[in-house]
């Protein structure tokens, strides 16, 4: 299909002609020996993380208790403890023998992330944690509560190889894979923060037992890049409790800026996740340079995998859109992508367009509020059901693409080491 615009073709005059590409702003992208923006996929080796309960199966972990002198009953009641109860505190194991407990926890349930700071919106309702791994690497999650549902948005590597320009998780580069323990383990703290009172927006005659119902993979780090890892800690947190945390498949997302062979692969997993492109472009030549991924599988490409995904799983499909002022949020990209999704059939798709957090001066800012409903009416005109998705989390850099460990963090983490 041809990426002129429709409106171009047929002669329609554009509204508007600013084009602001992509650059990045106060540093500079690695390139590669070709000149182009470096791509990592492979992660840089470092010290492995513990292994942990919520790393293994659970014939794994009856064996790793029987290594430790234990018989084997006594990996259910650890799994009971860390995923029904989110626990690590040996103190509350009352039910495994005082004398052995302190080495049991030791061995299946050593610490993964320590707190380094939260930072709360005014009324508690959002949370963004920052969180050391044991190798000294930052990460954070954020934690939402919305009318009806509890959202956290996790990483899955610490920094990201995928380098896009508007990215401040990107800048750094990639600095490993986290484990699956250490994915699993944000939303055990998340709910243990829940179940103690710690998350703001509940009405105070509500009382339920609340926790984490959905997960979007849109905290730091490109999920697909760490493919393994990240479909392990799915089947962590849609196994059964006490096994697992028995979460519902469809509640978690899991968004990718395009790895062609990796999204096939999950379509074939039959785990009926939620996935989302996050595809900001549906031009060659703009998202070559504002998703350099884009080099090696093209908009087409990554619009026939995620029409793959839905044929396989019947599950629709997300495509996430941030608008940014005058680069690629024109009329005539809405009319494009409209008729890009309407080429590969109805009913398999919707778009979330993301206003940009307001950046005054930058490059990097939001649409015009006519803008982003413009581009909104053009889709759902064309019968593409698109809705203008919430940015909780501007106000403490919790949005997408805005996850980083600031220098203050890092000053803060080096203080607790
Ligand atoms: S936008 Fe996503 S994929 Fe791109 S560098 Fe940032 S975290 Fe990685």
């Amino acid at each position: 299909m041809s990426d002129t615009p429709a409106s171009a073709r047929s002669g329609a005059p554009a509204k508007r002609t600013a084009q602001v590409r992509p650059a990045t702003e106060g540093w500079t992208q690695k390139k590669d020996a070709e000149g182009r923006p470096l791509l990592q996929f492979a992660s840089p080796k470092r010290g492995k993380p513990p292994v942990h309960l919520a790393d293994l199966t659970p014939a794994e972990r009856v064996e790793k208790v029987k290594e430790l002198g234990l018989p084997g009953f006594r990996a259910k009641q650890l799994a009971t403890h860390y995923f029904t109860h989110y626990t690590s505190d040996p103190a509350h194991m009352t039910d495994l023998p005082a004398g052995q407990r302190d080495e049991l926890v030791a061995g299946m349930l050593p610490p993964l992330l320590t707190e380094v700071r939260r930072l709360e919106t005014d009324r508690g309702d959002t949370i963004k944690f920052l969180w050391r791994l044991h190798d000294g690497a930052l990460v954070e999650s954020v934690l939402m509560r919305y009318p009806g549902r509890i959202t956290l948005c996790v990483s899955s590597q610490a920094g990201c190889g995928m380098n896009c320009p508007f990215c401040a998780t990107g800048q750094a580069g990639l600095t490993r894979n986290m484990s699956t323990a250490e994915i699993v383990e944000q939303i055990v703290r998340a709910n243990r923060l829940i179940a103690e009172g710690g998350l703001g927006g509940k009405k105070a005659d509500d009382h339920s037992m609340e926790r984490v119902s959905n997960i979007v993979f849109m905290g730091m780090g490109e999920p697909l890049a760490n493919y393994k890892r990240v479909m392990d800690a799915v089947r962590v947190m849609i196994a059964p409790q006490p096994e697992g945390l028995g979460m519902s498949a469809r509640g978690i997302t899991v968004s990718t800026v395009g790895l062609v062979p990796a999204i096939n692969k999950l379509a074939d997993e039959d785990i009926p996740v939620t996935f989302a492109l996050s595809l900001h472009a549906p031009d060659d030549q703009l998202r070559d340079e504002l998703i350099p991924v884009n080099s090696r599988w093209k908009v087409d490409e990554a619009l026939d995998a995620a029409r793959g995904y839905f044929e396989k799983t019947g599950r629709r499909v997300s495509i996430e859109y941030a608008l940014i002022k005058d680069m690629n949020d024109h009329p005539w990209r809405a009319d494009l992508l409209a008729e890009k999704l309407n080429a590969r059939g109805r009913g398999w798709v919707h778009v979330n367009p993301i206003p940009l957090n307001p950046t005054p001066g930058s490059i990097w800012t939001a649409s015009e509020k006519d803008v982003q409903d413009e581009f909104v009416r053009r889709l759902n005109d064309a019968g593409i059901p698109t809705t203008l998705r919430d940015t909780r989390g501007k106000e403490i850099d919790g949005a997408c693409g805005q996850l980083v460990a600031t220098t203050e963090d890092e000053a803060a983490a080096a203080a607790m080491a």
